[in-house]
């Protein structure tokens, strides 16, 4: 089965915009190929892509960086490097808690944060931290270099900002969790399930300066609509709560009333969806206050 006629691999952004460019919408980014192959696949390889742009080769694209109090992951980074991170585990928490119940370890191994966020469903794991996380993307669109605030990425489900036959996805940034200030995710998923989760949650908090109230939150529930979501009357209403169980309580039952998740026939019911917000709200919401309170970071539920 021939899935493409030409292979290229550039090492730097710019190369592969040209290259991209040269091939006039016949030539397409891959990365780890997780995605891309299994849909090529699918289509029983009749219509080979002319050529391949492997942006795995360029080092900008698979660092990733401390600069200040901002982190910085570049888009071609795997799943498995983000969850052997020390960085990130410590700073952006819920990232590597996502990243880590990404498929299984061969997926983990190849497959990329890049590609997660560029292929648009808005369930992806590694997509439903960063909206927690109030990442920007850096992108190449339309010839140009620009920042894009992460959930602008996302036009529908499976449709992104960019198109991968011209425009490339560069790297994330955002900002790293300061004192009293954690981040969390859980995901409820099909024991047999390979891809998408039922629903997933990431949640950043801050606390005010006694550690007892919340100052900020940021709550991403993830499938609740066509583009990643957050829980905004969530959010206010957090703030200046005290940080306990009853106000984790009472926000579980307020999600629960004011997200509206749909049926989907591969995974749930919007019933179960919907009492399924409740869990996930109230569990990932306890651990990120217990993180911010006393510094103990340690990822939950990672795969080897
Ligand atoms: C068995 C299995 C289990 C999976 N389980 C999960 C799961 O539990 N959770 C989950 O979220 N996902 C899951 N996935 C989906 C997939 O592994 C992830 O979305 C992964 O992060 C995709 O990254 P990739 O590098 O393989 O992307 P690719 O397949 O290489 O690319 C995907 C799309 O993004 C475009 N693209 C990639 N990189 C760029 C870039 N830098 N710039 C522009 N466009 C780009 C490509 O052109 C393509 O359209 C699973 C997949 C498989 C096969």
């Amino acid at each position: 089965m021939k899935l493409w006629n030409h292979y290229h691999t550039p090492a730097t952004a710019d190369e592969a915009v040209s290259l991209l460019a040269q091939y006039a919408g016949q030539a397409q980014v891959i990365a780890g190929g997780t995605d891309l192959l299994v849909d090529k696949r699918a289509e029983g390889g009749y219509n080979p892509h002319e050529a391949l742009v492997d942006i795995t080769h360029i080092p900008e694209l698979c660092k990733i960086e401390e600069d200040g109090d901002f982190i910085t992951i570049g888009a071609g980074v795997t799943h498995t490097q983000i969850v052997k991170s020390a960085l990130i585990a410590h700073y952006a928490t819920c990232l590597v808690e996502s990243c880590g119940v990404v498929g299984g370890p061969q997926v983990r191994n190849v497959g990329t944060l890049g590609g997660n966020v560029a292929h648009a469903l808005p369930a992806g794991d590694g997509t439903t931290s960063l909206v927690a996380l109030d990442a920007e993307a850096d992108v190449i669109y339309m010839g140009e270099r620009k920042r894009v605030p992460i959930r602008d990425m996302y036009l529908g489900p499976g449709k992104s900002l960019l198109d991968s036959h011209r425009d490339l996805l560069v790297s994330f940034r955002f900002r790293r969790a300061a004192d009293r200030e954690a981040t969390a995710f859980k995901r409820i998923m099909r024991p047999q399930g390979v891809a998408l989760p039922i629903l997933g949650c990431a949640v950043w908090v801050r606390l005010d300066e006694t550690g007892a109230l919340f100052e900020a939150a940021r709550i991403a529930i993830a499938p609740i609509g066509p583009t990643p979501g957050r829980a905004d009357e969530v959010e206010h209403a957090l703030i200046g709560q005290p940080a306990t169980i009853e106000t984790v309580e009472r926000m579980a039952e307020l999600a629960q009333s004011t997200l509206h998740p749909r049926t989907s026939k591969y995974r749930a019911t919007a019933d179960y969806r919907r009492e399924m917000i409740g869990v996930l709200v109230r569990r990932t919401l306890t651990l990120a206050i217990y993180r911010a309170q006393t510094g103990d970071i340690v990822p939950e539920g990672v795969g080897a």
